[in-house]
């Protein structure tokens, strides 16, 4: 297993917002978690990235335990995210924004370059707006580049937090195909989706989470086709 989180708990205060998840994601994968607004998604990504602390419980990553491990040493190790909500630099421009994705990398100019030549492939709307100051770009093109910043750092697992979130319809389907090909380019995928029905056909597997817990896990095209998930999840009655 490439990341292995084992009965974690995360507090906020003396809210107990994870009571104790365990998950799993292979090289190779993509992951999906789904699940209502307050279930514990976002926190689960925080934990993971080592944004937030865990209370009890382990996080492994290729074996290593980085349960205690800072955020930033996380990042060196592999485990780039992708925030809700857009966290770009909104003063700065698209390729300065770029570059501090790539801040924990080497100095080493080639691989910077060949992981910029990459992002700038995946979202060629990025590669004509390099000037461009990030906090003026709209709402799907900054959802990209959250994206493209992420890639930067040459993870070997990319964190997404809710990437079609806001987005048009059209745009929804171009970011999933787009994080179907990061995947297939090497990238394994851990991705917080509202869209369950756009998220669940592309995961090889998926979790669901009801007020922080784990409540039911499979293959993603499984889950789709499951009674209880369509009718909670996918407007399905
Ligand atoms: P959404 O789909 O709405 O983004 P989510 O599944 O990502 O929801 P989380 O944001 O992880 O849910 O929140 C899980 C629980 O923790 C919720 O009950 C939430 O109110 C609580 N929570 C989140 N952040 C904080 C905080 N900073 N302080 C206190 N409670 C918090």
């Amino acid at each position: 297993m490439l990341l292995e989180i084992e009965d974690l708990v995360v507090e906020y205060g003396r809210i107990q917002a994870l009571h104790g998840i365990s998950l799993s994601v292979e090289a190779g994968e993509i992951v999906c978690l789904i699940g209502a607004n307050g279930a514990g998604k976002t926190t689960t990504m925080k934990a993971i990235s080592g944004l937030l602390p865990a209370v009890r419980g382990r996080i492994r990553f290729d074996g290593e335990d980085i349960t205690t491990l800072r955020a930033d040493r996380r990042v060196v190790k592999g485990i780039s995210q992708a925030p809700e909500g857009r966290g770009i630099f909104p003063g700065m421009t698209v390729m300065e924004n770029l570059s501090m994705g790539a801040y924990t990398r080497s100095k080493k100019g080639t691989e910077r370059q060949a992981d910029l030549t990459r992002v700038l492939e995946l979202f060629p709307r990025l590669a004509e707006r390099r000037t461009q100051i990030a906090g003026t770009m709209s709402g799907g093109e900054q959802q990209m580049l959250t994206i493209g910043r992420a890639l930067m750092a040459h993870p070997r697992v990319l964190l997404l937090d809710e990437p079609s979130m806001g987005l048009a319809p059209k745009l929804i389907q171009q970011i999933f195909s787009i994080i179907r090909e990061i995947n297939s380019q090497g990238t394994t995928v851990l991705v917080v989706e509202q869209n369950a029905q756009q998220a669940l056909s592309i995961a090889d597997r998926a979790y669901i989470l009801e007020t922080g817990a784990v409540v039911k896990e499979g293959p993603g095209r499984e889950l789709l086709g499951d009674p209880a998930v369509k009718a909670a999840y996918l407007g399905v009655a």
